[in-house]
């Protein structure tokens, strides 16, 4: 029988004066596994971490860590976890070498083994070159990998990382997955993280937890999760919602293709069997009804669709993005401004840094990265912003073949009727045969 790395029973916390952060929540982490959290803002994701990782008390419930009672045995717990919160810990005017040190310090090891462990972990993380660099020097993305590496110093067996990626640009992104899909397949590290990219759950974990309202909503694998929503999925974009387009909803519901629906704002998400030769039928009722639509796209279910199942909402709506760290608004005494400008902006060469980076020139990702595949939502976002087109004056949807998206079941394609363009031509069209992006 597996181990349980992390067993979280009936855990609540409660911030005064009657806010459930977390509400009775059960979680269960087998070791060696890697699982996300996801949900929407206050959901409850950091609190629960928050709580794992004994940094803060909790009101009801238990926790037991790598075999550690939170509660009893927080320094057992402590030995045996690495965190990484959102707000780094590292010092940005220290080297990232003095940095590790002293976390090793606050371990209490043993010098010879702090040295080893740093020159170690900095190979490990490519970041041999600059690890007697100021931390100030270094860009976004290698200061995430000393985040890690620094978290790793005692050699924990479970990981914590809140939002690990947030503020980094997909390249970037995707160099930090191949090092935590390393981190957990070489040295089976489990792996607790939060995250409010999907591709980032989806390529990355074995079980996803979808969290709403302190509580654990669902948990499977990814594949599991999207598998569960049945049909293809239509989102309908309304300019406004009158009469007309409830009276669409009204009939459209009565349709037997159609095998679910959630509203969200002016979007309506149907789920609909067979969606490539059923859109015809449901233009057919909006146009009976008069219905405004402003867009429509139809995609196989990501786990965006399982996401607004469970929490009413679509998780781009949710994303936090990241300002400007404390350490630049203190220097440059309002961020990324004034003579500290140049400093900053010199070193915040993501993109550049991706490129030198080994483990990730080995990845599946790297490889993958030109033709997109893997990438889930963000490529239904670039699909979407590429707007490709209904050709001019063309009054008839495509026919099954055509509708269905051959390139997989995570990719998306977009009809604009307010577009003209060369339906031909178009992406879309060019893989109708099947063939791989
Ligand atoms: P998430 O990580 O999913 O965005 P959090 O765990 O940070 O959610 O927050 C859950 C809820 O607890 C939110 O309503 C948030 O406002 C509240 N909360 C979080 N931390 C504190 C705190 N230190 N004091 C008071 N309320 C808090």
């Amino acid at each position: 029988m597996t181990n349980l790395a992390i067993q979280i029973k009936g855990l609540t916390k409660i911030y005064p004066p009657d806010n459930r952060a977390v509400d009775t929540l059960d979680l269960e982490i087998k070791e060696g596994e890697i699982m996300a959290l996801l949900g929407p803002n206050g959901a409850g994701k950091s609190t629960t971490i928050r709580a794992a990782s004994t940094l803060c008390g909790f009101d009801e419930g238990s926790v037991v860590v790598a075999g550690f009672d939170v509660d009893t045995h927080s320094l057992e717990v402590r030995q045996a976890i690495g965190v990484v919160a959102q707000q780094t810990g590292i010092d940005y005017f220290l080297t990232g070498r003095e940095n590790m040190v002293l976390q090793g310090h606050l371990y209490r090891m043993k010098k010879a083994d702090i040295n080893d462990r740093v020159a170690e972990l900095a190979s490990y993380f490519e970041l041999d070159n600059s690890i007697d660099n100021l931390v100030s020097t270094y860009s976004g993305g290698m200061r995430r990998k000393l985040d890690i590496a620094c978290a790793l110093i005692h050699r924990p067996k479970v990981l914590f990382l809140d939002e690990p990626t947030l503020g980094l640009d997909i390249k970037n992104r995707k160099i930090l997955w191949t090092h935590i899909d390393k981190l957990n397949k070489e040295f089976g590290l489990t792996i607790l993280l939060t995250t409010h990219y999907l591709e980032e759950a989806d390529n990355l974990s074995h079980q996803v937890a979808i969290i709403n309202n302190g509580k654990v909503q669902v948990v499977d694998t990814p594949d599991a999760l999207k598998n569960s929503i049945h049909g293809d999925s239509i989102t309908v974009t309304f300019d406004d919602v009158g009469k007309n387009e409830q009276a669409f909803f009204h009939f459209a519901q009565q349709q037997s293709y159609i095998k679910g629906s959630t509203w969200e704002d002016n979007k309506l998400h149907l789920y609909v069997e067979d969606g490539g030769a059923n859109v015809a039928a449901l233009m057919a009722v909006a146009a009976d009804n008069k219905a405004q639509i402003t867009n429509l796209s139809l995609s196989r279910p990501t786990l965006d669709d399982v996401f607004l199942k469970y929490t009413g909402s679509s998780i781009s709506d949710t994303r936090e993005e990241e300002g400007d760290e404390w350490w630049k608004q203190w220097a440059g005494k309002g961020g990324n401004t004034g003579k500290w400008k140049n400093q900053w902006g010199a070193n915040d060469s993501d993109a550049e840094e991706g490129g030198e980076d080994q483990a990730w020139k080995n990845s599946d990702w790297a490889k993958n990265s030109d033709n997109n595949e893997n990438l889930g939502t963000q490529k239904r976002e670039e699909a979407q912003s590429q707007q490709d087109a209904w050709p001019s004056g063309q009054q008839q949807w495509p026919d099954k073949e055509e509708s269905h998206n051959p390139s997989g079941e995570q990719g998306s394609q977009q009809w604009d009727q307010s577009q003209q363009g060369d339906w031909q031509n178009n992406e879309w069209n060019k893989n109708k045969d099947g063939g791989e992006k």
